[in-house]
């Protein structure tokens, strides 16, 4: 029988035992690709659907190695040592997030562009952002082109920095086809909910899920922070409309629709149709304001969100109430 290598298109996925690899992995198969994902460890949440998954150690050059051992047609670099706000804004983890993560990235693209692999995606962040630029809440800029005078305010934000430009040197110097999306907040089912990396969205649904009638819910500062999330599904469809552009970004993947964490919290409260209140208390936060500018991929991409916050958070809120009652 022919291998289904040699007729198929193949895909390597980087962190696809983690939140976005491992719906991009169904969603690449579900397109006819072949797939080959890898990772510290296996998804959470339901079975890989990658052809072959490798557990391994990407900051390995001989697992690098392994794994990119031919050209493939596209390679998606999404590992990375990362979390929520209480895992990267606390300080706590600093040197090993910068060291992980700049590693991965130092060995993959180097082995891409061994391999002439055809494109590939680098998944930043909207954390490299400067922070004086997201001061006010009401009103943050975020639009590509106000990346520098650079000054994230967290060294994930700067690894991530770091790792775009890395990237785009491999494209003006060895013609490397490199696709760089910046997310902001990516949410949805089978996401950690739980642990210390959960985001923000994860959080607060698992704590009203959690919530008995007239409890109290705690959420870090004065709530009025704003950011704005994207469902998992909106944001693959903009990798997979970078991917087949000629484009490379780096271009913004998130939604405008802006809310404070106060208005999450009052909507997924709403959700649960139960009473509860909420208390503010300390704890690491990031920037004051935050939303992704749309702009630059509308133009490029025609892409925007198709469905409003509500949607993607009331599936979210109801695969985490699930996973709640069955703990
Ligand atoms: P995730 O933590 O669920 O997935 C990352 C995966 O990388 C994990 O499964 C982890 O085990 C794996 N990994 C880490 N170090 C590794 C190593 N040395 N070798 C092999 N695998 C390793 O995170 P995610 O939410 O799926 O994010 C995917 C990418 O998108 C990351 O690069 C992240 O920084 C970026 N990003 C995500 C968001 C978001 O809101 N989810 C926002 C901005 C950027």
């Amino acid at each position: 029988m022919l291998d289904d290598r040699l007729v198929m298109k193949r895909a390597l996925v980087c962190g696809a035992g983690g939140f976005i690899g491992s719906h991009l992995v169904k969603r690449l198969k579900r397109e006819g690709y072949w797939v080959r994902g890898v990772d510290l460890k296996y998804p959470d949440f339901s079975a890989t659907e990658a052809d072959m998954f490798v557990i391994g150690d990407l900051r390995d050059q001989a697992v690098c190695a392994s794994v990119l051992d031919f050209g493939f047609d596209e390679v998606y670099q999404l590992a990375a040592d990362m979390g929520g706000a209480g895992y990267i804004f606390s300080g706590d983890h600093d040197a090993d997030v910068m060291h992980n993560s700049a590693l991965v990235n130092l060995n993959i693209v180097a082995l891409c562009q061994q391999h002439q692999v055809v494109k590939v995606f680098y998944s930043s962040s909207a954390c490299m952002y400067p922070a004086y630029n997201q001061e006010d809440p009401q009103n943050p800029n975020c639009r590509e082109d106000s990346a520098y005078p650079a000054a994230p305010d967290s060294e994930y934000g700067w690894e991530k920095l770091f790792s775009e430009r890395l990237y785009m040197s491999y494209q003006r110097n060895y013609g490397l086809d490199v696709k760089i999306g910046r997310f902001h907040n990516i949410f949805g089912p089978e996401g950690t909910w739980q642990g210390g990396k959960e985001k923000a969205p994860a959080a607060i649904c698992r704590k009203v899920a959690a919530a008995k009638a007239n409890d109290t819910i705690e959420i870090w500062g004065d709530g009025e922070q704003t950011r704005s999330f994207l469902y998992i599904d909106e944001c693959l469809e903009a990798v997979r409309r970078l991917m087949a552009s000629s484009f490379a970004g780096p271009v913004n993947i998130g939604s405008d629709e802006r809310v404070s964490i106060n208005q999450l919290t009052a909507m997924i409260i709403g959700m649960s149709e139960k009473p509860i209140s909420v208390v503010h208390s300390e704890g690491p936060l990031g920037v004051r304001g935050r939303n992704s500018d749309n702009t630059l991929i509308r133009e490029q991409l025609g892409w925007a969100p198709e469905a409003p916050l509500r949607s993607g958070i009331q599936r979210t809120y109801a695969w985490i109430l699930a996973q709640v009652q069955t703990k």
